[in-house]
């Protein structure tokens, strides 16, 4: 079996550290080693084993680059990536009610699976090695998933208020049945809406069934500040309230957004709960500054890109830069969301996922990125944290590996780009041909 040996390279860890020059061993899908006296060909060492590159090993240079764990998108839904663009300058009310529910309505198999694979192109390019997604046709999603390379945690998008909840649930259990153990860079779970959309017994519903099923739930609560109000109004119960109470916080939980959790919601969130935060929607679609600013370096903060119909792109990066300026901007305070809190920020979304990644050491999922910083954009490299929070863009991703394979290469995806984008094209166009129908969801 064939080993790479990435040498000499620096090690950023995902506390934001950075050491080395050190050579990282990947064997099997796995980090085998990481160590600085070995793969030099010269100096046996390592505990029992010793890491001589042999002649059916290869040894990828990297003196002068980084290497960093990957890149988790927490909260996305991947294809509406085939959106991106359709409804601009829109208020909330009319992206949701006139423009994307609309279009969905309509939407296909063909098309999710286009859109979808379209956004694990961009993420691949991005230096997203795994990411958590939310949409219907989930099957198409595990398809796309499942040749193209990247891991993903998949939740079949389950609405209360156009059908039957236990039909639904069905779907969704014989879908995780069939893809159950198939694939290590897949895992699944329910994943009820939201609040507005689910009743509070709908929810109550999904989280037994999560519980039965050994599964997880990703769901959104309050991106809007409307939404708060609106629940007190209908059911006398905060939106976060209502699914503390439903019992999802006791499976393992993604919140995409919370992002106007009130102060005595905060106590709320178990553990086991992430809240994938999606800076550039909000902004885009004028939601308000939120209530995160407040949070301590220890809530259970993630990043998330959401669909690209609102952000228009799927970089953690950009997200986190966002989140780290606006952050900074609010709080007039320049020491605010320091880089390393926004990498500890970026870096906590493998905790939220069951892959083990996340970590450079060996035994650990071989999935990490290796950055050149040597461009214009990013040189000279005093703080490497600097350099990618603040200052760098895929070019900068130099090569992703994700279980052991590599998914960029010299700077190029090792996909057949033209033929992702063409089919996603071919959908577009069907989408715009068929049109709008009626969607009974109400935002
Ligand atoms: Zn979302």
């Amino acid at each position: 079996m064939k080993r790479l040996f990435f040498k000499d390279a620096r090690c950023i860890d995902r506390e934001g550290q950075t050491s080395g020059p050190k050579t990282l061993v990947v064997e099997n899908g796995l980090i085998a080693w990481l160590g600085d006296e070995i793969g030099d060909g010269r100096r046996p060492s390592g505990e029992g084993r010793t890491f001589f590159p042999g002649p059916s090993d290869e040894i990828i240079p990297c003196k002068g680059l980084f290497i960093s764990p990957g890149l988790v998108n927490l909260h996305t839904h991947s294809p509406m990536n085939i959106f991106k663009g359709i409804a601009e300058d829109a208020s909330p009310d009319r992206w949701f009610n006139e423009e994307i529910w609309p279009y969905e309505s309509k939407m296909q198999g063909d098309d999710v699976e286009a859109g979808a694979s379209m956004a694990i192109a961009e993420m691949l390019d991005n230096g997203v090695t795994a990411f958590a997604d939310h949409y219907f046709f989930a099957d198409r999603i595990c398809k796309a998933v499942h040749e193209m390379g990247i891991r993903a945690d998949i939740a079949p998008t389950l609405f209360g208020s156009v059908g039957n909840m236990q039909s639904q649930l069905d779907g969704a259990a014989a879908l995780i049945g069939e893809w159950k153990g198939r694939s290590p860079r897949i895992s699944l779970r329910l994943g009820p809406h939201s609040p507005y959309t689910c009743s509070p017994d709908d929810l109550a519903q999904c989280a037994k069934m999560a519980q039965a099923l050994g599964v997880g739930a990703h769901i959104h609560v309050e991106d809007g500040e409307g939404q708060v109000a609106a629940s007190l109004q209908r059911w006398g119960q905060t939106p976060m309230e209502i699914v503390s109470r439903s019992g999802l916080m006791d499976v393992p939980l993604i919140v995409g957004h919370a992002w106007w959790l009130l102060d005595k919601e905060r106590e709320l969130i178990k553990t086991g709960t992430w809240i994938a935060v999606c800076m550039k929607t909000y902004m885009k679609l004028g939601e308000g500054p939120g209530r995160a600013w407040a949070l301590s370096d220890d809530f259970p903060l993630c990043i998330g890109t959401d669909g690209a119909a609102s952000s228009n792109g799927l970089s953690p990066i950009e997200q986190v830069r966002l989140l780290g300026l606006v952050g900074k901007y609010m709080r007039k305070d320049a020491e605010a969301f320091p880089l390393e809190r926004l990498w500890r920020i970026l870096m906590r979304g493998h905790d939220a996922l069951p892959f083990g990644t996340g970590s450079l050491s060996a035994g650990a999922p071989a999935d990490f990125l290796v950055w050149d910083l040597h461009r214009p954009n990013t040189f000279p490299v005093y703080n490497p944290l600097a350099a990618i929070i603040y200052s760098s863009d895929p070019r900068n991703v130099l090569h992703s590996v994700i279980d052991g394979r590599f998914m960029k290469r010299d700077g190029v995806l090792l996909l057949d780009t033209e033929a992702i984008v063409a089919r996603a094209g071919a959908c577009a166009e069907g989408i715009i041909a068929r049109g709008k129908g009626r969607s009974s969801l109400v935002f």
